[in-house]
């Protein structure tokens, strides 16, 4: 086993380094002008065993300048199908550094984005600029206190140098944490190789670092597509739940380990509309918010045709057992979807009806085009109002519990969901758990505040212009969603009226 290697808590074992060679290349960080660290998340250093105040006084590894000890420094290679197109690709811009091995038992690849060109640049410059790099930290540290399974972010530094794209800017490096960098489409590569070894080595050290107890089966490939199938319908389910829109669902950008990873054109609903788009190069809207269950099936398809060598059986047989697996995401997307829907409108225990009530309110908001997330934090509003003050049947409803909550006008007031409100009452009243469960439920799964597209974007201006504070502010307040208090009033609103249709680009 490593050592510690020195007393930042660096504690690399490179198992992905030790598999066959056509699975990576080995890759050097380019040395950058200038490396100042931009961000660094303590709480996660901590996490991985890593000493932050010394951290804090290298950002020449957080920009690629110097390597922490231990470090295997490769890009991985992988394939995908891009807006369901077939391109051999690999990490073009991404250095991984090597797995460190956390305090806990974890095992975290170390990643650096933007940290320059390896084997797999085709023509891109392997850079990144400071705005999506931001946007990736804000948006994946948002996602972990929302509860939603994420790479994680552990810094961005700045390198010092511009990058070219439509304008100059900023270049910039983010380190990216995660369980594996394991994709489906590194999966579809170790397929496309036709060396059956290549593909068993790269199952078993997914199997390794992810389901370690389908070790021990004497033929564990179907297994683990299943657990696969499993994790991306409980994934998909909670993007759903918070009015995640990934906007590049390519199979690239589905990991193995459940994780969302790849944040490019991602953004929140505001308004809830399934039909969003944000993503400016998705003219076809494949990757729209009420797809993305549809999409990460078809991905999973992707994945069953890659791993068909290693199950066992003949012909028709493979193909059936793994059709059937398969075949069980819709109906474990729709479970999860429904046990997590069935929390935010505070129901315990389960009745026949609760689906409906639940498509109910989408309905209802989708014709209000009412605000995703403020729908349910007025929700959660309401079931804590009448936890507090029990009403004798007949009376008008309480208000929202405190000023507070009365960010703007209740959406509950009048229109399509004052109209679903009696079912969700009546619905209610019938658990024995009594409103103040319902209501204390509800608090813990239903956000105030989200990373808004208005409040992201500005945060993101004031970075490039060197004012980090709103960038700071916005990153705070997005560590507690789930509690009013008093520093996150300005960030629990929707758009203003003059912001627009949103639209995102790819984080090149
Ligand atoms: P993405 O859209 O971020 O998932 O990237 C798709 C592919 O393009 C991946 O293989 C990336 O590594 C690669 N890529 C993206 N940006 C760059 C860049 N600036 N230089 C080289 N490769 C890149
Ligand atoms: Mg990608």
């Amino acid at each position: 086993m490593p050592e510690t290697n020195s007393d930042a808590g660096w504690r690399f074992d490179n198992s992905y380094a030790r598999l066959p060679e056509p699975l990576f290349a080995a890759a050097t960080p380019a040395t950058v002008r200038a490396p100042r660290l931009v961000v660094l998340n303590r709480r996660l250093a901590e996490d991985l065993g890593l000493n932050p105040g010394q951290l804090a006084e290298s950002p020449a590894i957080f920009a690629g300048n110097e390597l922490p000890p231990g470090a295997e420094p490769l890009a991985q290679a992988y394939a995908g199908h891009q807006f369901g197109h077939f391109t051999t690709l690999g990490d073009g811009r991404a250095i991984l550094l090597g797995e460190q091995l956390s305090p806990a038992g974890g095992r975290f690849d170390i990643q650096l984005k933007g940290a320059g060109r390896t084997r797999y640049s085709r023509g891109g410059d392997g850079r990144a600029a400071l705005g999506p790099m931001l946007r990736e930290h804000i948006i994946s540290e948002a996602m972990h206190a929302l509860g939603v399974p994420t790479t994680r972010s552990l810094a961005v530094a700045l390198s010092g140098e511009v990058v070219m794209r439509t304008t100059p800017l900023p270049g910039a490096v983010l380190t990216r944490v995660a369980t594996s960098h394991i994709r489906v489409g590194t999966f579809q590569y170790a397929r496309g190789l036709g060396d059956e070894g290549v593909l068993r080595a790269l199952l078993e050290h997914a199997i390794a670092r992810h389901d370690p107890d389908l070790a021990d089966l004497a033929e564990p490939a179907l297994a683990f597509f299943e657990a696969v199938v499993a994790r991306q319908a409980a994934l998909v389910a909670r993007w759903m739940l918070v009015g995640f829109v990934h906007g590049v669902m390519n199979t690239d950008n589905m990991a193995v380990s459940g994780e969302t990873i790849d944040y490019g054109p991602c953004a929140f609903l505001d308004a809830y509309d399934p039909a969003t788009v944000f993503s400016s190069i998705d003219q076809q809207g494949r990757y729209a918010y009420a797809n993305q269950p549809g999409i990460a099936h078809w991905n999973l398809a992707r994945l069953a045709e890659s791993l068909l060598p290693l199950v066992p059986g003949e012909g028709e047989a493979v193909l059936d057992k793994v059709r059937e697996v398969l075949g069980t995401f819709p109906e474990r997307f729709e479970r999860e979807l429904l046990s997590g829907g069935r929390a935010k409108l505070g129901l315990v225990g389960e009745e026949p009806g609760d689906a409906e009530l639940f498509a109910g309110l989408l309905a209802a908001m989708r014709t209000a085009r009412a605000d995703f997330t403020r729908t349910f934090a007025a929700l959660t509003a309401l079931a804590e109002a009448a936890a507090a003050k029990p009403r004798a049947s007949g009376e008008k409803p309480a208000g929202p519990a405190d000023g507070a909550s009365a960010d703007e006008a209740d959406p509950f007031a009048t229109g399509p969901l004052a109209e679903w409100l009696p079912a969700w009452r009546e619905r209610l009243a019938r658990q024995p758990a009594g409103p103040a469960a319902a209501a204390a439920g509800m608090r813990r799964v239903n956000p105030v505040v989200i990373p808004r597209n208005h409040r992201v974007e500005e945060a993101l201006d004031a970075a490039e212009g060197g004012d980090l504070a709103p960038f700071e502010r916005l990153l705070a307040v997005l560590r507690q969603p789930f509690e009013e208090t008093a520093a996150n009033v300005p960030y629990r609103a929707g758009p203003p009226a003059d912001f627009g249709p949103y639209t995102t680009f790819c984080g090149t």
